[in-house]
């Protein structure tokens, strides 16, 4: 929620000044993209080899990888009967998005800008949700 959401929720009187007071420091807490994007640069990997062509090769592999161990985990629950381990999952979707976050991070975009577009995107492409009709005809238009 933003600061301008807090502030129009007080003035319609949705919510009382004491909780604006708390959502606010709550609000610090909140991780969002740009937050995760810079501490997730904290750990990447420092080497002297570290220009922009390295960290695209090293982070490109890595997140082939993870995005690996997510398909493997997700085909044992479907085809080999495992129980979902939620707790897995969200362990291995956490590494993808830390390989996403690095790769955005080496051309200099912002996980924030990359969520906005994509939504964009999407919004134009399926106005009213997703529709298999529109999907074939995106298909068949070729883009
Ligand atoms: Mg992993």
């Amino acid at each position: 929620m933003t600061r301008a959401q807090l502030k129009e929720l007080r003035r319609a009187k949705i919510i009382h000044l004491s909780q604006l007071s708390a959502l606010e420091n709550r609000r610090d807490e909140v991780m969002d993209f740009n937050k995760y994007q810079e501490l997730a640069e904290r750990t990447a990997n420092k080497s002297e080899k570290d220009s922009d062509n390295f960290r695209f090769a090293n982070f490109g592999m890595g997140i082939s990888g993870e995005a690996g161990e997510v398909t493997d985990l997700l085909k044992k629950v479907v085809f080999h009967g495992h129980n979902l381990d939620r707790e897995k999952l969200a362990k291995e979707l956490g590494d993808v998005l830390w390989y996403l976050a690095t790769i955005a991070t080496t051309a200099n975009l912002s996980l924030e800008m990359i969520a906005e577009k994509n939504i964009e995107k999407l919004k134009q492409r399926y106005p009213e949700g997703f529709s298999e009709t529109r999907s074939i005809n995106r298909q068949a238009e070729g883009n």
